[in-house]
């Protein structure tokens, strides 16, 4: 026996398999998924339950390592990134603590973007340090530096595109070559686009890891990660570890983010359409200096980003008004429709102040260094309309000229 599957076409194409991967309905014909809130489950005889414990027979277990709930999530998630298998996680940190533990060893190497997303930069250098594995932090954008990184026990690299809150993109096809040639993986965090947008493996990624708390619930509700991957990975490498150690996707948070998959697509369409309106009108306004967005031609990776991107930009921007932190400040305080937070990916806008928060951490010259100013801010553009947004924003930076 194994677990069945959803009867779909073998062509249905993403915008279906969206709706429609996951699992058959249960005995009772449910049309939206049951909620499958349960720590084990029932074997109908002794024999059974010892060959599904011996992994003899495909079947749900115990909710640490196989759960219905969690299961349709993977499924639509793979459908998605074009992977054949995929692993679900208690959050993004938890996906990449899955990857190293599942691939690495004491005395192996990471080379991984100095750009990235800050826990993992600490996970990396901090947690993994401590128990022998190596990591080197290279340029986001310089793949020499990337190959001059290499090292003979290098085992991955570690990208994230486009990155957070600069938007920095990298060449996913250039990353993976010099992954492959050395015989080592290239993972991607793909958090800030998206399946939507990006598939890191038609440009040779290996493994594709996401906080699912970013768009793919979308509404921010829940904690949730995953990994993408060949299914043969995914069994013989995650599968394991995630049995010893844990780091389980909750059924109903699995349940909130297969139902957020359903509307993805066309979530993060609508919300990348508004913030390219709102780059643009930003990049004219002569409060602000800079604008960060992959979708304006003044990006310096625009063509790269367009390629991988499907063409679209994303839902995240940057900016810098001019006259540093008090001036930064007043414009997210005279917003009324933005929340002031530290989040993306949700249908409600959310505006950062990156040097006092998410990057507060970090030393000045640390913050200088990574080009992140005191009067940067962060734009997550969530599903309200443009002009409200454009005129939540228009209070504070007119105000400046006065
Ligand atoms: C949020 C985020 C993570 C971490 O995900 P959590 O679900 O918060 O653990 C990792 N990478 C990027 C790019 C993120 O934005």
């Amino acid at each position: 026996m194994s677990i069945p599957r959803v009867d779909l076409p073998a062509d249905a194409r993403l915008d279906t398999l969206a709706v429609r991967e996951g699992l058959p309905p249960s005995a009772w014909g449910e049309n939206s998924e049951a909620l499958f809130l349960t720590s084990c489950f029932v074997h109908p005889d002794a024999a059974t339950a010892a060959r599904r414990f011996a992994n003899e027979e495909d079947a749900f277990v115990y909710s640490r390592f196989s759960n219905p709930n969690v299961t349709i999530m993977e499924r639509r998630l793979a459908a998605l990134e074009g992977t054949t298998g995929c692993i679900g996680t208690s959050s993004g940190m938890g996906a990449i603590l899955l990857m190293i533990m599942g691939l690495l060893k004491a005395g192996d190497h990471v080379v991984c973007s100095q750009s990235v997303f800050g826990s993992t930069i600490k996970l990396l250098q901090g947690e993994f340090g401590k128990f022998g594995v190596e990591s080197s932090f290279v340029s986001q954008t310089d793949v020499a530096e990337w190959q001059a990184a290499m090292r003979p026990n290098t085992k991955l690299l570690f990208a994230e595109t486009p990155t957070n809150p600069l938007t920095e993109v990298c060449d996913i096809q250039a990353l993976a070559d010099i992954a492959h040639n050395a015989g080592a993986l290239l993972a991607v965090d793909n958090c800030m686009c998206s399946p939507a947008l990006q598939q890191p493996v038609k440009f040779g990624a290996d493994i594709v890891m996401h906080s699912g708390t970013k768009f793919l619930d979308g509404q921010g509700r829940v904690n949730a990660g995953a990994l993408c991957a060949p299914l043969e990975m995914v069994e013989a490498k995650f599968v394991p570890v995630m049995r010893s150690a844990g780091m389980s996707l909750s059924p109903f948070n699995a349940w909130v983010v297969a139902k957020g998959l359903e509307t993805l697509s066309i979530r993060v369409l609508a919300q990348s359409a508004s913030t390219l309106a709102l780059a643009q009108w930003l990049e004219s306004h002569p409060a602000v200096a800079r604008v960060w967005y992959p979708g304006l031609l003044s990006h310096p990776q625009h063509e790269l980003a367009m390629h991988q991107q499907n063409g679209i930009g994303g839902a995240v921007l940057s900016f810098d008004v001019k006259g540093g932190r008090e001036a930064a400040f007043a414009v997210i305080d005279a917003t009324r429709v933005c929340s002031i937070a530290a989040n993306f990916g949700d249908v409600r806008s959310i505006i950062t102040h990156p040097a006092s928060t998410t990057h507060g951490r970090l030393s000045e010259a640390q913050r200088q260094a990574a080009g992140i100013g005191q009067g940067m801010i962060r734009l997550g553009v969530g599903l309200e309309h443009l002009d409200d947004l454009k005129a939540d924003l228009a209070r504070g930076l007119d105000a400046l000229l006065a």
